[in-house]
């Protein structure tokens, strides 16, 4: 979402005349586009105003810093860090050029932060006014790139701070997305990814308001129609899906639109019914058992990953042997696990039963060494077997080497003298460990 929201910046900025830069020292602007999700990239943020600071000490540049902590911290983070000239919230991306403007005419610190109210339209709904270009940060087309159908969340799973940093949950229309996606493929995209905190809610503030009628499958099902009638696209991705709001309708859509690949993420977080009560992921774990089963009913060999947080407060040693189990009877092609980490201002951070962070590590330990067996196993099944792969890159270290992904989402590197990026081909498997499989063109 981040790496969508700073190309839209990068657009906004493009119609003010900036140009892309590689080097910091030869910026005029610099923003720091920042996520809030974890301790750790706040950190890193004060970090890197801490070498910013020393730059502005010969050269006139400007300091934005946007995102998630921009928004969370607000005037504080003008307190802690003297760096900084312009604060922006995710929710106020289109203010950015008139913040620089205002900045480099006064002098004066600007700050818009505060999210869209339910009633606003997010993005202007014609392809002509459409402010994202097909040219990406660094300049050069590429061939996978993200939307935003979705702001903010209504969930308040108690561990996540994307409330508080995005705001309610707001859908774009459906014609503003098409709209979108066509300009992205015209200019060269291949796959688009349609993001949002949880996808599968999609368009039920539209339905409310009028501006869509119920159907049989709903708004999100019938998105995701519409948008792989594009021609040119090859392949359509989205996330993150919540399994609370997760259909069968979605499931089968797998099974007869082949530009959705084999591959969905659909992050259960915890294996123990307490703890996801706790959570208030509004799921049961035999209720989210229920999901992978019709979407292996409906496609039998997709690949599923998941996110998952050990050491939530009040984990008890029973309830992560019921994540462990879980994982192991999931059959994961990938999981994303981290400890947790209290997140101000959210409920699970007022928490009494805090867990020791050399439990936690134990913990994380032990269930990401159980999925390197799980996906050491799957690894070797993938030998021999033909693959379509979609190229994104040229690998920087090796000649003539592509890199992709298969419609199960597994990285790939192929050896080929002539110029594979953007195309779809069949590949044939014979190598790889967990990070990346080796293969040859057929
Ligand atoms: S659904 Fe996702 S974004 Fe929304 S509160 Fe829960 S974890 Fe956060």
């Amino acid at each position: 979402m981040n790496v969508a929201d700073s190309e839209r910046m990068l657009s906004l900025m493009k119609l003010e005349h900036y140009k892309w830069v590689n080097n910091p020292d030869d910026a005029d602007l610099i923003i720091l586009n920042t996520c809030h999700i974890r301790e750790k990239a706040k950190h890193k943020v004060m970090s890197r105003l801490g070498v910013l600071k020393q730059l502005k000490t010969h050269k006139a540049v400007t300091i934005a810093v946007s995102g998630c902590v921009a928004q969370a911290e607000g005037k504080k983070l003008l307190e802690q860090s003297s760096a900084i000239d312009i604060l922006l919230g995710p929710g106020k991306i289109q203010e950015l050029p008139r913040l620089v403007a205002e900045f480099n005419a006064t002098q004066k610190k600007q700050i818009a932060i505060g999210f869209a109210k339910k009633s606003d339209t997010l993005v202007v709904e014609t392809e002509d006014e459409f402010p994202i270009t097909p040219e990406t940060l660094t300049g050069k087309n590429e061939v996978t790139r993200y939307v935003n159908i979705q702001q903010g969340c209504d969930n308040f799973c108690t561990f996540c701070v994307v409330p508080f940093t995005r705001g309610r949950e707001i859908s774009e229309k459906p014609a503003s997305i098409i709209a979108q996606v066509a300009a992205l493929v015209a200019g060269g995209a291949k796959e688009i990814t349609l993001l949002g905190q949880n996808v599968n809610s999609y368009g039920s503030d539209l339905l409310e308001s009028g501006v869509l009628v119920n159907t049989h499958d709903g708004p999100f099902v019938d998105l995701l129609r519409a948008v792989a009638q594009i021609e040119g696209l090859s392949r359509l991705r989205f996330t993150t899906s919540n399994p609370h709001d997760f259909t069968p309708a979605l499931a089968k859509l797998f099974a007869s639109e082949a530009k959705l690949g084999k591959y969905i993420h659909l992050p259960v977080q915890s294996g123990s019914d307490r703890i996801l009560a706790a959570m208030k992921r509004k799921v049961t774990q035999e209720e989210y058992f229920e999901r992978l089963a019709w979407l292996r009913t409906a496609v039998p060999d997709i690949s599923i990953s998941t996110d998952l947080i050990v050491g939530f407060p009040g984990e008890t040693e029973e309830d992560f042997e019921q994540t462990y189990e879980l994982v192991r009877k999931a059959n994961y092609s990938f999981i994303f696990s981290f400890a947790y980490s209290p997140r101000k201002g959210t409920a699970a951070a007022r928490f009494l039963e805090q867990v020791p962070n050399e439990v936690k590590f134990r913990r994380l330990a032990a269930l990401n060494s159980l999925q390197d067996g799980i996906s050491l196993v799957q690894v070797e099944a993938e030998y021999g077997q033909e693959r379509s792969v979609l190229f994104h890159y040229k690998s920087k270290k090796e000649e003539n080497v592509y890199y992709g992904k298969t419609e199960h989402f597994r990285l790939i590197k192929v050896p080929a003298s002539r110029n594979l990026l953007g195309l779809e081909l069949p590949v044939r498997v014979d190598g790889g460990n967990k990070t990346a499989l080796t293969a040859q063109l057929i």
